[in-house]
């Protein structure tokens, strides 16, 4: 899917110099560009290594309003892509290596070249953190999930496991006992990095078994994950779960290296927001998991595009 997205790729030719440019092809990317080409704005979406975003590493998506009987991830961001192209947005795949945002236009560098800009939407995500584990990449999105709202109602009665032990392993693994018969956590630890108060629902929930001091050190499995090695740091017992699914919940990395020096982050690393979408450069805008490190959702990224668009054209117009 992704070699067929990248053979549409359109070079922008000679073109150098747009009215905004969009850092990043997921749904905030694709979203910002139908509204600010559709606003007249000249757009260029640069993709990045992931033309189309993490749902292009899915298979199934539920939950994104529109499709009455679901979508495949790949699908949805080939069209979204399609719609980005017809509203007039010109795309290309290549990596922005460097960005200065000190000076009028913005100056973007790719790997070959180097662009301007008025206004520039960063768009650019964040990536889950892997274990790490024999299996992790190969069972990715075959029973192996960073997200438990998106993928939890795929496992409804199987047995599965959570990686991790700060608030959000422990949020997801209460989450997942809604549709899970029994959730392993495992953490390497013998004790949690969560609030006391996140600790206390887990342990009163009968669904959840702990495994402390253990690490995950393969996941098996034919068509889907079938089962978990475990092993036991203290001991080097080694032990196997036959479980559906493996959630890894160990955080997010957001994609914001380039811009260090440039623009404000927040105390996770995060692009820090002053006014709506708007960072704390002006004419530099932010949308989806790049800055929100709450909601992480596709139909959340692709509205904030939509608002960082609109606040694109308020502001070129305020400028003019
Ligand atoms: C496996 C998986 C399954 C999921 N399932 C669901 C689901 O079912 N429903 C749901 O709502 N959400 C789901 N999510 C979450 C959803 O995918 C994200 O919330 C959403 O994709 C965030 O959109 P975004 O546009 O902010 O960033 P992303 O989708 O992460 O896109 C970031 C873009 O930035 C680009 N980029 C990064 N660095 C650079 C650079 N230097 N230069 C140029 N471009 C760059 C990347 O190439 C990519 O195109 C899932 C996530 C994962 C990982």
């Amino acid at each position: 899917m992704q070699a067929e997205i990248r053979s549409e790729n359109k070079k922008p030719e000679a073109k150098k110099k747009f009215d905004v440019i969009i850092i990043g092809a997921g749904p905030a990317g694709y979203t910002a560009s139908i509204y600010t080409s559709r606003a007249k704005r000249e757009t260029l979406i640069i993709s990045g290594i992931l033309p189309g975003g993490q749902l292009m590493l899915t298979t199934e998506v539920e939950n994104f309003p529109g499709f009455a009987n679901g979508i495949m991830g790949p699908e949805l961001m080939t069209t979204m892509r399609q719609q980005a192209e017809r509203m007039g947005t010109t795309i290309i795949d290549d990596e922005v290596v460097n960005v200065d945002f000190k000076h009028r236009p913005f100056k973007i560098l790719t790997y070959s070249e180097e662009y301007e800009a008025d206004a520039v939407i960063i768009a650019t995500g964040a990536t889950p953190r892997k274990i790490g584990a024999k299996g992790e990449q190969e069972f990715s999105a075959r029973g192996v999930s960073y997200c438990a709202t998106c993928d939890g109602p795929f496992f409804k009665n199987q047995e599965i496991v959570v990686a991790g032990g700060g608030d959000s392993a422990m949020e997801e693994a209460i989450f997942l006992t809604k549709f899970a018969n029994k959730v392993h956590v495992i953490h390497r630890k013998d004790t949690l990095r969560a609030s006391k108060v996140m600790q206390d629902r887990a342990f009163e929930n009968k669904k959840i078994q702990f495994h402390w001091n253990t690490v995950i050190e393969e996941i098996k499995g034919s068509q889907k994950v079938s089962q978990i090695t475990v092993k036991d740091v203290t001991t080097n017992k080694v032990d196997t779960l036959e479980v559906g699914g493996l959630f890894v919940a160990i955080g997010h990395e957001p994609n914001t290296k380039l811009f260090q020096g440039q623009i404000e982050f927040d105390a996770q690393g995060y692009i820090a927001l002053k006014n709506h979408t708007q960072t704390n450069v002006d004419g530099v805008f932010a949308a989806g998991d790049v800055h929100d490190h709450r909601y992480r959702q596709a139909i959340t990224a692709a509205a904030f595009g939509c608002m960082a668009a609109i606040d694109v054209d308020k502001y070129l117009s305020e400028r003019k």
